[in-house]
């Protein structure tokens, strides 16, 4: 019997300034690559659309003409890759409209599980649930149909852009011995047979105190400046091992609300990333006004270098400052799970365009960095549903849609009590994980409600009379004043 262990792998990406002949090269290589990625997509696609799924080893010779087998079947393994992800984000997208909708529970549960198998497409082969009931057509109709408005909403994977993944057969790494300055080399391959370029790496002590095996594979990426990196991948499965088993939690969960204002809240009080709103918006200044700027005078912006690199800019201290909010607060209180909503950037005042970048790239960061804690010190994660957590009470659990009277704060309209509203909404996620099926991520916001308002009146069951019981003219007791009033509790 074999067990098998998960690797983990991390990637630094260490400049390498190169001269003009071996940068020409490099280019050349880099620009092939990305015409034959393009071609590899159409061809996955198109299986995709045919079959149901991408196939990594499919047996064509596509690019070979252009790149060599070699290259030819690193760069299909890399596209098949990068859409599987992109498909993956989008299975999360149609899981997550389906239990936000108002669709009955079986058809969900069905729905659930021709997502679950990716069989949106393949409508003319039968689908049989476990308890052998196979799905019906109507119904595969309707997920072809949902995940086609899911797909409609996401531009396809830019292949044209991608960077090289380039594994041993093509690339080897070695530490340098003769010269002083640069420490590290990396043999590349190019178009050209038997004719490789060392390319300098130049190390950062981040990199080169990183504990951990060197892996065998690198990442050849270019730079909105036009420069070349090499990524390097370190197998740090050990030393992972050992910080996860050094780690030692002070808490037992430690919700985060995502905020406008501040990047992150916690239900024990913490507000980290405060300067988060006032960056946003600075970006979103930037970028909006070169955007009009360009398209005034018919240039589309995406093609342009300097708004790409505005772009770039704020994708990169987005990516720190939610690593750098999450490593604080993991030093701080030291959880042993993480609470979180449903990952959703949104912020009101700002460009479509931002919000669309946000919610692009947001989301990606936080679950990468999620995956990373726990990785490395085995902090899981949990997902609840986020709905009404601004507008209940996470000391009394009375939820109305009058609490929140501003952004910032809340005050409970039934016991007076006043907390930060984002502390507040924290505090309601952690209590959540307690709530049973209607607190999941899955569940929905009906489901949820009932709960916390049935919670509620079993708690406080006697009503206090109009003047002083807010349940009365609150809509979502409804089913409960009525029910008072038929039996004369309240007149
Ligand atoms: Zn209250």
């Amino acid at each position: 019997m074999t067990t098998k262990t998960r690797k983990f792998y991390r990637c630094d990406v260490l400049p390498s300034p190169m001269n003009h002949g071996k940068h020409a090269r490099v280019f050349a290589l880099l620009q092939a690559w990305r015409r034959v990625a393009v071609l590899h997509g159409r061809e996955q696609w198109r299986i995709f659309y045919q079959r149901g799924a991408l196939d990594a080893r499919l047996d064509s010779r596509t690019g070979y003409d252009q790149v060599g087998t070699s290259f030819g079947q690193m760069v299909r393994s890399q596209v098949v890759g990068v859409l599987d992800s992109f498909l993956s984000n989008r299975q999360n997208d149609f899981r997550d409209l389906v239990n936000r909708s108002s669709l009955d529970p079986s058809l969900k549960h069905q729905l659930h599980f021709i997502n679950r198998w990716r069989a949106w497409q393949t409508l003319s082969v039968p689908l049989t649930m476990r308890d052998g009931v196979v799905i019906a057509d109507e119904v595969r109709q309707l997920g072809r149909t949902i995940f086609r408005g899911v797909m409609k909403r996401h531009r396809r994977p830019a292949l044209h852009r991608l960077n090289m993944v380039v594994d041993q057969r093509m690339v080897s790494v070695s530490l340098s011995h003769t010269a002083s300055h640069f420490r590290m080399w990396a043999r590349l391959s190019t178009l050209e047979k038997r004719q490789p370029v060392d390319l300098p790496l130049e190390t950062y002590p981040y990199f080169t105190t990183r504990a951990g095996t060197r892996a065998l594979t690198v990442q050849v990426n270019q730079r909105s400046d036009g420069s070349f990196g090499v990524g390097v991948l370190t197998d740090v499965t050990d030393a992972f091992a050992a910080s996860r088993a050094a780690y030692q939690p002070r808490c037992e969960a430690l919700a985060l609300d995502l905020g406008l204002n501040t990047l992150f809240a916690t239900d024990q009080g913490d507000l980290v990333g405060r300067q988060w709103r006032s960056k946003l918006e600075y970006y979103d200044q930037r970028i909006t006004k070169l955007a009009q700027y360009l398209q005034k005078r018919g240039l589309k912006p995406n093609r342009h270098a300097r708004f790409r690199k505005y772009v770039a800019a704020m994708r990169g201290w987005l990516k720190s400052e939610v690593g750098r909010c999450l490593n604080r607060l993991v030093a701080l209180r030291a959880p042993a799970e993480l609470v979180i909503e449903r990952l959703d950037f949104r912020a009101p005042g700002l460009s479509r365009r931002l919000n669309r970048l946000l919610s692009n790239m947001g989301r990606g960061f936080i679950e990468a960095k999620l995956k990373d804690l726990e990785e490395r010190f085995g902090i899981t994660c949990k997902k609840v549903i986020a709905a009404y957590s601004s507008q209940a009470d996470s000391a009394c659990g009375y939820v109305d849609k009058n609490n929140r009277t501003e952004q910032a704060k809340f005050k409970c309209l039934w016991c007076g009590h006043r907390r930060h509203a984002d502390v507040n909404a924290a505090r309601n996620l952690v209590q959540r994980r307690s709530l049973g099926d209607a607190g999941t991520s899955r569940a929905s916001r009906d489901a949820l409600l009932g709960a916390l308002v049935s919670q509620h009146v079993a708690r406080y069951n006697r009503p206090r009379g109009r003047s002083a019981d807010p349940r009365l003219s609150n809509p979502y007791f409804r089913s409960w004043t009525n029910s008072v009033r038929s039996i004369g509790a309240y007149t």
